[in-house]
């Protein structure tokens, strides 16, 4: 595995240039300071293995444009598992974690058209089991949860009383706080530029300012995850997932309403404050090779987030577009994220928390608390990640939910 790797920092070749020229030392280095990094080495400090955290600095990065919504309402047991662990982070998180993560409790509802009514059925019924606070609601329940929804086609709906949302940055950010005060190093604007190997082992990341030796590295760089992997023989199958949300001003006198999911619209909606309401749709989400070449987000979005909204909240149309944005995350053939060791189909000491697949935000409290247990004491230390592992890749092993919706982003 030993091979050059060019760069673009006119330094000697690595790894033997690497290693006559490196000028760093780190325990362990983490790739990506976005809310699943900045979990990551929150979790790794506090387990008493402090990294040096490093960000090239972007600002289309999921992280910073997501929108935060908190909700345990999924087909995988494991998801649900770990988005519920996360919850009791975001209603607890001076006490956690320390500084703010800006959780708003609304409540969510798991809208679905009739045809997934089975599904919903038996996903209520698993995430009760693992202790989520859910239940099932009636057509004149959910009117009464949402003065204002128009619920005609709707039969039955999941309620989470406990749900909300977050405000992504503050979070990343505090999780970076608290990660420093334990020992943690953050490092912005000091992007990698290559992964280093030699034989089967990582031995450092090379930066744009300098060469660092670790025996560790942990690449949680988002989209920008395959670019890094591929020079070392990884093929990661990342690709960058465009995403459109739109803000639209809400009259008003409008009735509140929880955070939703509606499968028969394809779309998510959200309050924003009292005065706002964010809106995301399932479809048409450009998908690219590279996020270096999105410069735009869907053409039509703004057309079409409007069109959908007023359907569903008709009181939307008194409102008005506010402003929309776009952010990008990277996006895994099965939209599920790879979490684990590299090794045996990668190189020892490099460890993957990548590929989110826009829906990354609500879980990355547990999954770094996971991920840090299996760096520190080893694969068996947490199970529940067996599942997102970067064998399935390798082998006829998939993600089967025992009652799958169809995929979300479509
Ligand atoms: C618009 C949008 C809305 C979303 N809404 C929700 C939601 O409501 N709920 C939910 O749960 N999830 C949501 N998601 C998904 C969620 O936000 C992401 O899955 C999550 O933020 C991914 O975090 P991350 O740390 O893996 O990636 P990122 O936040 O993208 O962080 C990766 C970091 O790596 C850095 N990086 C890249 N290359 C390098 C390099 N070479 N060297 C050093 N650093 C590098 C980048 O600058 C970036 O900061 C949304 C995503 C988007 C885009």
């Amino acid at each position: 595995m030993r091979r050059w790797v060019p760069d673009g920092t006119g330094r000697p070749p690595v790894p033997g240039g690497f290693l006559q020229s490196m000028n760093a030392r780190a325990d362990i280095v983490v790739v990506g300071a976005g809310v699943q990094g900045a979990s990551l080495a929150f979790h790794l400090a506090q387990a008493g293995l402090p990294p040096l955290v490093l960000d090239r600095t972007d600002v289309t990065n999921a992280t910073g444009r997501s929108s935060g919504l908190v909700r345990m309402h999924y087909d995988l047991p494991e998801n649900a598992a770990l988005a519920w662990r996360s919850l009791a982070y975001f209603q607890n998180w001076a006490d956690m974690v320390g500084g703010h993560c800006g959780f708003t409790r609304t409540g969510f509802l798991q809208l679905v058209p009739a045809g997934l009514i089975p599904q919903l059925t038996a996903n209520v019924a698993m995430q009760q089991d693992i202790g989520i606070a859910t239940q099932l609601v009636t057509s004149a329940e959910v009117q009464r949860l949402a003065p204002d929804m128009n619920v005609d086609d709707i039969e039955l709906a999941a309620f989470e009383p406990d749900s909300g949302y977050a405000d992504p940055a503050t979070t990343a950010a505090s999780f970076l706080a608290a990660a420093r005060g334990l020992g943690a190093t953050v490092r912005a604007n000091e992007p990698a530029v290559a992964l280093v190997v030699d034989g089967d082992r990582i031995v450092g990341v090379r930066t744009a300012q300098r060469d660092i030796a670790t025996p560790m590295v942990v690449l949680a760089a988002g989209a920008w995850s395959a670019r890094l992997a591929a020079p070392i023989g990884l093929d990661l199958p990342i690709r960058a997932w465009v995403h459109d949300t739109a803000y639209i001003a809400r009259p008003p006198d409008m009735g509140a309403f929880p955070t939703f999911i509606d499968f028969a619209r394809a779309m998510y909606v959200r309050p924003e404050g009292a005065h706002l309401v964010l809106v995301g749709l399932e479809d048409g989400n450009p998908v690219m090779d590279s996020p270096d070449d999105v410069r735009r987000g869907a053409a039509d979005f703004t057309d079409r987030v409007v069109e959908r909204i007023v359907q569903r909240l008709p009181r939307l149309a008194e409102g008005g577009l506010q402003s929309s944005n776009y952010g990008v995350d990277g996006l895994t053939p099965d939209q599920q994220p790879i979490i684990g060791p590299a090794s045996p189909h990668g190189p020892e000491g490099l460890w993957l928390d990548t590929g989110f697949s826009g829906t990354g935000f609500k879980t990355a409290p547990a999954v770094g608390a996971a991920l840090a247990r299996m760096i520190v004491d080893g694969p068996s230390a947490s199970p529940e990640l067996a599942v997102f592992g970067w064998d399935r890749f390798h082998g006829p092993r998939r993600i089967e939910p025992l009652h799958p919706y169809p995929p979300i982003w479509h």
